[in-house]
C-alpha cells in the first residue's frame, strides 16, 4: 500500500485498513461466526491479494438474522418517528465523520478510485439524513367522503422484514438507497452484501449500531449467492430490494413471487450515449469520457454505447480516443488516478473475454483493447486498458451486453429518427443522454428514449429527489425521493361507518 496516502488528503484522513481483518456477522445487535465456521477470503484487487477473511452465512444464519428481524419489529414500527429520526440523524454524522474510513475500505474491497468512493460515502451520510427527515413527511390520503355516511382515508405502514440483496460496485451507496427509507418508516432489515465488498457494509453497520439503531432491527449475513438466496426465498422476508445483475434479479423476481414478497430491482444497464452535430464537442467528448471511465466502466449507469452523427463520427471517435490514452491507470489511493483495477478476478476475466471477442469478430479498435501492463504494479493488479471500438454494429454483443469495464463501442446514424431507434434498440432501459442544443431535439427525445433516466447535456448526475431505475430488463420501481420511502410502505384503506 502507498504510504503516502495513509494520512492527509485535502484534509479528509484516510486511515491505513490494517489488512488479514477476520470479520464476522451481525445478528440481533451481535458480532458471530457463521454456525458452521465457514469463511471466506476478500481479495484487495490492486494488490491482487487476500486482505480480510468473513464469515460466510449457511442457511442457518440467514434463518437467525430473519427471526432477529421479525423479533425486532414491533419495537422498532411503534418507536415514535421523532426517535427513529434521531438515531438516524446520529448515524449520518458518524457516517461523515467516518467517511474517510469507509472509502478506504471500499477501494481495498472494488479497486475504485479514493475520490470515487470518498463522494459516494459523504452520499450515504447523506442519504441517511435526507430519510431521516423525510420521513416525517409519510402521509396518507383522506378523501371527501364518497357516501354521506361514511368517511374513508388511506395510511401508509412498515411492510416488516426487508431483504436487501447489493452488489459489489458502489456498495455502500446502493445500499444507502434501501436502507435508510426502509429504517426510516419503522421496517427492520437483513442485508446480504456482495461477497466482493462484505466489509464496508459490516462497518457501516457496526456505526448504525453506535448510533443507537435496537439490536435486530439492522442485520447482516455475509456470503456469496447462495447466502443470497437462502435470503431471496426466506419466508419471514417480507419484501426484497435488489441491486445486481438482470440474471439474478430474474431469480430473485421468481423467489418472491413464490410468497408474493413485495419487491424492488435496479438492474443492468447500458446507455445510449448520443452526441448531435450541434452539440458543444468539446463537452460532448468529456461526457463520453466519463460515460466509458468512471467507475473504471462497472457502474449500472454507464454510458458506454455511444451513437454519434455521422457529421462529427470521426472527430468525436478521434478526440475521444486520444482522451481515453491520455488517462492515468494506478493505484485507486492515489488521488491523480482515474482508472484503477477492476474489482475481481472473475471481472478481469469477463472484460478481458470481450476484448478477445472484439478481435475475433474484427471491430476497429481506436484505442486500449489489451490488458493494461507495463509496471510492477500495473503487472501485478487487474487492470485494462480504457478502450474503444468503433463501426461495431448495434447487434453485435459488444454493443448489447454490459462488459462492466472501461470499454466504449461507437456507431454512426445519419437522423433523430434512426438515433432513437438504435438506442432504444437493446433489452436495457436505464439511462440514456444525449447532447444538443436544439431545444425541440430536448423534448422530442427525453419522451422518445425508453430508459429510466434521461440526461441532456450532461452524463451521471443524480440527487436524493429525483427517482432512480429502469425500463425493461433494468429493473422494477424506483428509488430516490419520497418514492423511496412509499416502496417500503403498505397503503391501507380505512373506512368509518357513521352512524
Ligand atoms: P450479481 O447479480 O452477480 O450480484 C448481486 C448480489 O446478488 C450479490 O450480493 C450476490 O452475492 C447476490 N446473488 C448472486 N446470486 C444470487 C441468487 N441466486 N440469489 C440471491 N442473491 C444472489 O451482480 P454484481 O456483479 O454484484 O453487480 C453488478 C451488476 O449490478 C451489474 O449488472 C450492474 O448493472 C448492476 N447494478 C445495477 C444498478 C442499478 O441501480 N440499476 C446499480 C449498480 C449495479
Amino acid at each position: 500500500m502507498s504510504a503516502q496516502h495513509n494520512t492527509e488528503s485535502n484534509e479528509v484522513r484516510f486511515p491505513e485498513i490494517p489488512s488479514g481483518g477476520r470479520y464476522e456477522l451481525l445478528i440481533g445487535g451481535k458480532r458471530v461466526p457463521a454456525q458452521d465456521g465457514a469463511t471466506f477470503a476478500c481479495v484487495d484487487p490492486y494488490e491482487n491479494r487476500d486482505w480480510g477473511v468473513v464469515s460466510s452465512a449457511g442457511a442457518e444464519d440467514v434463518d437467525r438474522a430473519v427471526a432477529a428481524a421479525r423479533a425486532a419489529f414491533d419495537g422498532w414500527r411503534w418507536t415514535p418517528q421523532a426517535q427513529r429520526t434521531q438515531i438516524l440523524l446520529r448515524w449520518a454524522a458518524l457516517i461523515a465523520e467516518h467517511a474517510g474510513e469507509l472509502a478506504r475500505i471500499q477501494v481495498h474491497e472494488n479497486g475504485k478510485t479514493i475520490t470515487e468512493m470518498h463522494t459516494a460515502t459523504l452520499g450515504v451520510a447523506g442519504a441517511a439524513s435526507f430519510y431521516a427527515n423525510l420521513a416525517a413527511n409519510l402521509h396518507g390520503e383522506t378523501f371527501e367522503s364518497p357516501a354521506p355516511d361514511h368517511r374513508g382515508w388511506s395510511m401508509r405502514e412498515p411492510i416488516g422484514v426487508i431483504g436487501a440483496i447489493t452488489p459489489w460496485n458502489n456498495p455502500l451507496l446502493l445500499l444507502a438507497w434501501k436502507l435508510f427509507p426502509a429504517l426510516a418508516v419503522g421496517n427492520t432489515i437483513v442485508i446480504k452484501p456482495s461477497e466482493v465488498t462484505p466489509v464496508s457494509t459490516l462497518r457501516l453497520a457496526e456505526l448504525g449500531v453506535q448510533a443507537g439503531v435496537p439490536d435486530g432491527v439492522l442485520n447482516v449475513v455475509t456470503g456469496a449467492g447462495v447466502t443470497g438466496r437462502a435470503l431471496a426465498e426466506h419466508p419471514g422476508v417480507d419484501k426484497l430490494a435488489f441491486t445486481g445483475s438482470t440474471a439474478t434479479g430474474r431469480a430473485i423476481a421468481l423467489a418472491g413471487a413464490q410468497r408474493f414478497a413485495r419487491v424492488t430491482l435496479e438492474l443492468g444497464g447500458k446507455g445510449p450515449h448520443l452526441v448531435f452535430p450541434d452539440a458543444d464537442l468539446d463537452l460532448a467528448v468529456e461526457g463520453l469520457l466519463t460515460g466509458i471511465t468512471a467507475g473504471t466502466g462497472q457502474a449500472c449507469n454507464a454510458g458506454s454505447r455511444l451513437l454519434i452523427h455521422e457529421q462529427v463520427y470521426d472527430t468525436v471517435t478521434e478526440r475521444l480516443g486520444k482522451r481515453l490514452s491520455e488517462l492515468r491507470i494506478g493505484d485507486p489511493l492515489d488521488p491523480e488516478v482515474a482508472i484503477g483495477p477492476l474489482a475481481s478476478r472473475p471481472q478481469l476475466t469477463k472484460v478481458l473475454s470481450y476484448l478477445d471477442l472484439a478481435r475475433d469478430e474484427g471491430h476497429r479498435l481506436v484505442t486500449g483493447g489489451r490488458r493494461a501492463a507495463g509496471s510492477e504494479s500495473l503487472d501485478r493488479g487487474l487492470f485494462v486498458e480504457p478502450t474503444l471500438y468503433a463501426d461495431v454494429d448495434n447487434h453485435a454483443r459488444l454493443a448489447q451486453e454490459e462488459i462492466f469495464g472501461p470499454v466504449g463501442v461507437a456507431m454512426s446514424f445519419s437522423s433523430d429518427e434512426e438515433a432513437v431507434r438504435l438506442a432504444n434498440d437493446i433489452p436495457y432501459g436505464l439511462t440514456s443522454g444525449f447532447w444538443t442544443k436544439d431545444v425541440d431535439r430536448v423534448h422530442r427525445l427525453s419522451s422518445q428514449l425508453r430508459s429510466g433516466v434521461v440526461w441532456i447535456n450532461t452524463w451521471r448526475v443524480g440527487s436524493f429527489q429525483l427517482p432512480f431505475g429502469g425500463m425493461k430488463a433494468s429493473g422494477i420501481g424506483r428509488e430516490g425521493g419520497l418514492h423511496a420511502l412509499n416502496a417500503y410502505t403498505e397503503e391501507k384503506a380505512v373506512w368509518l361507518g357513521l352512524h
